[in-house]
C-alpha cells in the first residue's frame, strides 16, 4: 500500500507550527510569514551534502553512490549519476533519487565544467534514477530532452511513478519531499544515437533484463557503457519484473555489439569486471534452479542448492542487499526455470 506519507507529515508540521504562531499572536504578520517558510522548509527535504565527483574515462564523470539502499541518513543517495562531457554539451544518465540530489550533482558538475547540459537518459523506471530530473528541468528548462525506452516512460508517468516518489520520500523519513515527477519525454530504442555536444551515443536494448524497458548508453570512443542496473557491482536488489534469460541475453547482445572496457553500473564501483561478477552470479542462482527443476525438486531444494553453489557462495559475504534479496532472487529463478523449461 503506498502510504500518504507527504500529507501526514505536511498535517503533522502544521499543527507544531499553528501552535507556535497562536502563542505568538495570529495577527502578526511576522509570524504567519514564518508559518509560511517553515510549512515550505518542511515539504521541502533539505540539501544534500557534497559528494565527490570522479572521472572515470576522457569523457565521462560520475557522482557515486556509497550506499546501496535509501535511508534517511544518505537522503536517498543510493545510485550513481554519469555526466558524459562532450564537446558542446553534457548528457545525464540517470539522474538520483530526488531533487536534492540532482541539485548536488549539477553543483558538482559545475566544479569541474561549464558546458551546458544538453537532454537526460533514464535507463529504467526505478526511481533512484529519474527522480533527479527535476532538479535539471528546474535548472536548464522543461525543454530539456529526456530520453528512455517506452516502457519506462510509461511507467514513471503511471502508477510507478508515483509509487517511486512516496516510497522515496517514505525511506529517508522526508529528505525528498518536494521531489516532483518529471517523466522522460522522447523514445529511444536499441540501434538508436544520441548526440553529448557532438559525442556520439549508442543505445542498446535487448528485451527485458532487470525490467522491461533497460537501456545502456555506450561512450564508444571512451569504450565506457552505462549499463542502469542490467549490471550491478556487488549489489543485489529490485529484479521483480525483470529476467535471467533476458540478463543472459543483454549480457551478450552488449558484449557482441559493443568494444566495452568500462562497465558503469549504475550501484556500485565501474570497471572491466562488472559483467563478469553479475553473470558468475547469476548463472550460479539460475542454473542451479534449472538443473532443480529438471530434476523435480521443488523451490526449497532450490533454494539450498543456490546456496551451496561455490558462484553464489562467493558473493555472498561482500554483497549489498544480500539478506533481503537472495530469497526473493532464487524464488524469482525458479519460476522462470520452471516457465522456461515447462
Ligand atoms: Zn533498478
Amino acid at each position: 500500500m503506498i502510504v500518504p506519507t507527504r500529507r501526514r507529515v505536511l498535517a503533522g508540521a502544521a499543527t507544531a507550527t499553528v501552535a507556535a504562531v497562536t502563542a505568538a499572536g495570529l495577527s502578526d504578520r511576522r509570524a504567519i510569514g514564518a508559518f509560511a517558510a517553515e510549512v515550505g522548509a518542511f515539504v521541502t527535504g533539505p540539501p544534500v551534502p557534497d559528494r565527490p565527483i570522479v572521472r572515470v574515462s576522457p569523457h565521462v564523470w560520475i557522482v557515486p553512490a556509497p550506499d546501496g539502499f535509501p535511508t534517511p541518513e544518505n537522503q536517498g543517495m543510493m545510485a550513481n549519476i554519469t555526466f558524459v562531457v562532450g564537446p558542446d554539451g553534457v548528457m545525464v544518465v540517470d539522474s538520483g533519487a530526488s531533487l536534492q540530489i540532482g541539485e548536488m550533482a549539477i553543483r558538482m558538475l559545475r566544479t569541474v565544467t561549464d558546458t551546458p547540459v544538453v537532454g537526460i537518459v533514464n535507463t529504467h523506471y526505478h526511481g533512484d534514477h529519474w527522480l533527479g530530473n527535476h532538479a535539471f528541468t528546474n535548472a536548464f528548462g522543461m525543454d530539456l530532452p529526456r530520453y528512455a525506452h517506452p516502457h519506462t516512460r510509461a511507467a514513471v508517468a503511471g502508477i510507478e511513478g508515483d509509487f517511486w516518489r512516496s516510497a522515496m520520500v517514505r525511506w529517508t523519513n522526508g529528505a525528498t519531499a518536494g521531489t516532483e515527477i518529471v517523466p522522460p519525454d522522447r523514445d529511444v530504442g536499441h540501434g538508436d544515437v544520441l548526440s553529448a555536444g557532438g559525442l556520439e551515443l549508442r543505445i542498446h536494448h535487448y528485451g527485458t533484463a532487470h525490467t522491461p524497458g533497460d537501456v545502456a548508453v555506450e561512450v564508444a570512443e571512451d569504450g565506457v557503457m552505462c549499463v542502469g542496473d542490467i549490471l550491478m557491482e556487488r549489489r543485489i536488489a529490485n529484479m521483480d519484473d525483470g529476467s535471467y534469460v533476458g540478463t543472459f541475453r543483454t549480457m551478450d547482445g552488449l558484449l557482441a555489439n559493443s568494444r566495452t572496457r568500462l562497465w558503469l553500473p549504475g550501484h556500485g564501483t565501474p570497471g572491466p569486471d562488472v559483467l563478469d561478477w553479475q553473470r558468475s552470479l547469476f548463472e550460479g542462482i539460475y542454473e542451479t534452479c534449472v538443473a532443480t527443476v529438471e530434476a523435480g525438486g521443488d523451490v526449497e531444494e532450490a533454494r539450498a542448492a543456490v546456496l551451496r553453489d561455490p558462484r553464489v557462495a562467493a558473493c555472498a559475504a561482500d554483497t549489498r542487499g544480500w539478506d533481503a534479496n537472495i530469497g526473493k532472487y532464487i524464488s524469482l529463478a525458479y519460476l522462470e526455470a520452471e516457465q522456461e523449461n515447462f
